[in-house]
């Protein structure tokens, strides 16, 4: 993995937008938007050949399919009427393109392994995309571009905060309607700069101070140690969210087998499924933000500027949950968010060949002896391990401290 000097990394505000008297606006606008997508989706889905080419091409390609040509006056084949701003028109095209790339892979991906390939959308429900030209920010008031109905119009409304800085790199936002809460999401792009590569850091730095992170399935997901330069233990932390997370996941995954069992009916057992799917999927996000957050925040405490992870994992019992489309490994995401998060702090994060060093004692190299009865769940907890020569240690701070120890001997 090559080290940036210079990196950006995207932020999100959510700012609420208070619109009661045009909150149905904002549902026909979605609608509308989603139609629009919809469209452009099945013209899309006609000439496939069309994704072959940058979005930007292929949006030009669409237009031309799909606008009165402006010097002939001819309406080509693919014409359809609406009264959408061109922008919406635009931000509409480029989501069907997204949609439409991502159908024909999975179609592509079915007849290679030979499945069922699925079926083309039928309806969408994405979020609003806006570009400048579609929303004024003023004063504590925002004026939207809205369909209500017959015609698009500009609607103000009040927003509920706006401490985002003068000079924020601001990309396009997007409007989340939830019930009746219509929520404006700005992506930021930051930029870190002074941002030095690991041996650089290494070289220059003598008090520098790295933080080994092993991950387990276990109540303790994951296992911080940081050490000095020198390889002295500094401090440690174990953080245990394992068994709050897996009975929250537990309680769900045993309503959605309640709920196929009582029923037989397959349609209806899959929307009443897919509210607990929801929740699964939200409560793994929320677990994974608040684990890399706590690691992140102890190496910002104890100064450690360089997080060390492993690229083998020491434990099988990983949790797996995800959600209904993907039960991808808890470890990934936890990684990938503690990455983005560290990366704001300006703490560097660096993968650790642990291959044939997983058990092998941190303070005399000898093979370590994994203590677990398996026969009652409390004896998990304990997760001692012994090695040749007698040393008694947690399974998982050892396993830490040897991914810092070799992060140690990898960059001196
Ligand atoms: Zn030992």
């Amino acid at each position: 993995m090559p080290e940036e000097k210079i990196g950006t990394y995207i932020t999100y505000h959510k700012i609420r937008l208070y619109t009661t008297e045009y909150l149905e606006y904002f549902n026909l606008t979605s609608i509308e938007f989603n139609k629009l997508v919809l469209i452009y989706y099945n013209i899309i889905l006609k000439y496939p050949e069309v994704l072959e080419n940058t979005s930007y091409i292929a949006r030009t390609i669409i237009d031309k399919k799909t606008m009165i040509n402006i010097k002939t006056g001819k309406k080509p084949d693919d014409y359809f009427e609406t009264n959408a701003p061109s922008r919406i028109r635009r931000t509409a095209c480029t989501q069907a393109i997204a949609q439409a790339k991502s159908y024909t892979t999975k179609v592509r991906n079915a007849n290679k392994n030979k499945s069922i390939p699925p079926n083309p959308a039928k309806k969408f429900n994405l979020p609003i995309q806006l570009t400048k030209e579609l929303y004024k920010i003023d004063n504590k008031k925002i004026k939207i571009k809205l369909y209500n109905g017959k015609e698009w119009k500009w609607y103000e409304s009040s927003i509920s905060k706006w401490n985002i800085p003068e000079d924020a790199n601001l990309l396009s936002p997007k409007i989340e309607i939830k019930k009746k809460v219509v929520m404006l999401v700005i992506p930021e792009k930051c930029i870190v700069k002074n941002l030095t590569t690991i041996k650089e850091r290494m070289e220059k730095n003598k008090d520098i101070r790295i933080c080994g992170v092993a991950f387990s399935g276990r109540n303790n997901i994951a296992t911080c140690v940081i050490i000095d330069k020198s390889g002295r233990f500094i401090k440690a932390k174990f953080i245990n969210e394992g068994n709050k997370y897996k009975n929250i996941i537990t309680k769900y995954l045993r309503q959605i087998q309640r709920s196929e069992y009582k029923s037989n009916r397959k349609k209806k057992t899959f929307e009443t499924n897919k509210q607990y799917w929801k929740k699964i999927s939200r409560n793994s996000n929320y677990y994974c933000n608040l684990v890399s957050r706590r690691i992140v925040d102890f190496c910002k405490e104890n100064k450690a500027e360089i997080i060390a992870l492993s690229n083998v994992q020491c434990d099988t019992e990983i949790v797996i949950y995800g959600t209904r489309y993907n039960s991808s490994n808890l470890r990934n995401r936890i990684t990938k968010y503690t990455k983005i998060k560290s990366f704001m702090e300006n703490i560097l994060m660096t993968f650790i060949d642990m291959k044939g060093k997983i058990n092998k004692c941190y303070k005399c190299n000898e093979l370590i002896e994994r203590n677990i009865e398996k026969k009652t769940k409390k004896v998990i907890k304990e997760d001692k391990a012994i090695c040749e020569s007698g040393h008694m240690i947690d399974y998982f701070f050892n396993f830490a401290m040897n991914i810092a120890l070799n992060c140690l001997k990898k960059y001196s």
